[in-house]
């Protein structure tokens, strides 16, 4: 009999909104909002992911969910590595622990914050743990080769924050991180609702309207949409109607935003690598990639080609997973933390 070796080597994408993990021959493991329930009073995590997903909005007194890394940095030490490791155990084989993790992070981490993500991997059981920085390993997923003497330009659009960088010859030359992204765009809808109509609509029905019907540009003909929720003069359950051109407007300003630090990083950057980003073009990751009319609208205010990477909310995972199968190939472009 053929003795076979299972190792359980896993990359991992903490994002702000979800949590990917990758193993090593195996693939995409595990996808799950990055999400806590925990009990107020005692602490104790009562859930994380999916779970704890299904019970924002709807928990008592006893109970809150967070979002630990809510604005891309860690809001809350503790529960960010419960939650880490709570991930960390659902994909490892019980007989066997992880032993090699790669875990990626956002480009602008301090150094206190990359310290504590690597303590609650090792805490989690791993022997080594590698840090990658979020743009790097995007652009490593869509299947740039980051080696390359030439410039590429990654815009990843996350929960809590887009990350815009120039990547050449396996390192970043410059980057721009701004805390607009996603999760404003769904509060820009929510804050519409509330001034226009008086209404209060939940965070919920704020996401489904971003995804159904929200854009960036008049891509498609615009429709009209029936939204429930709250009256705020009256107190009582009401619907109404918008179209869709009115939810393009509410975003209008997170897209503004967005476009303004491209042009900044643009304007930053060397012109030998302006000349590559001119003929290779900007290239869209993370779910916000995914708002209709984005890539449009970013190539008409830049004049440059926009691509979309195929499933942009996995291309960070897939980068890091690929760094983690070929650790020799890439070891030049993780990221140097120091040893306490
Ligand atoms: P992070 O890396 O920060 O965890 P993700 O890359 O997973 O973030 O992207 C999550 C964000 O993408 C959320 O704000 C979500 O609403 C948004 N998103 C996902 N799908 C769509 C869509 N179809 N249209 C617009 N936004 C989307
Ligand atoms: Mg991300």
């Amino acid at each position: 009999m053929k003795f076979s070796f299972f190792s359980n080597d896993i990359a991992i994408d903490l994002g702000t909104a979800n949590t990917l993990v990758w193993m090593k021959g195996k693939g995409i493991v595990l996808n799950e909002p990055s999400i806590v329930a925990y009990d107020r009073t005692t602490k104790n995590v009562i859930a994380v992911g999916h779970e704890a997903n299904a019970m924002v909005g709807k928990t008592h007194k006893e109970i809150r969910t967070i979002r630990p890394l809510k604005d891309g940095v860690i809001a809350d030490f503790e529960i960010a590595e419960e939650m880490l490791r709570a991930f960390i155990r659902k994909v490892s084989q019980s007989w066997q622990p992880v032993r090699r993790v790669v875990i990626c992070v956002p480009s602008g981490i301090t150094e206190v914050e990359k310290r504590a993500v690597r303590d609650s991997a090792e805490h989690a059981g791993a022997k080594e743990v590698y840090l990658l920085a979020e743009p790097m390993a995007a652009a490593i997923g869509v299947g740039l080769d980051v080696h390359e003497p030439v410039g590429n330009m990654i815009v990843d659009i996350g929960g809590g924050t887009t990350e815009i960088a120039v990547i050449a010859l396996s390192g970043i030359v410059s980057d721009e991180s701004i805390r607009v992204a996603g999760d404003e765009m769904t509060d820009a809808i929510v804050q519409y609702f509330k001034r226009k109509h008086n209404m209060l609509i939940g965070e919920r029905t704020a996401e489904f309207i971003k995804h159904e019907v929200g854009s960036a540009y008049p891509v498609e003909e615009d429709v009209i949409i029936e939204v429930k929720g709250r009256d705020l003069l009256e107190g009582i359950p009401r619907m109404i109607e918008v179209s869709s051109a009115d939810i393009r407007e509410s975003l209008q300003q997170s897209v503004q935003l967005i476009i303004e630090a491209i042009m900044n990083l643009l304007e930053r950057t060397p012109p030998e690598l302006s000349a590559d980003i001119f003929d290779r073009g900007i290239i869209l990751t993370g779910g916000g990639a995914l708002l209709k009319g984005l890539d449009e609208r970013i190539a008409r205010e830049t004049r440059l080609p926009v691509h979309i990477a195929d499933d942009p909310l996995t291309a960070v995972v897939r980068g890091s997973g690929k760094v983690l199968e070929n650790l020799q190939d890439y070891s030049s472009v993780l990221l140097k933390s120091k040893r306490y």
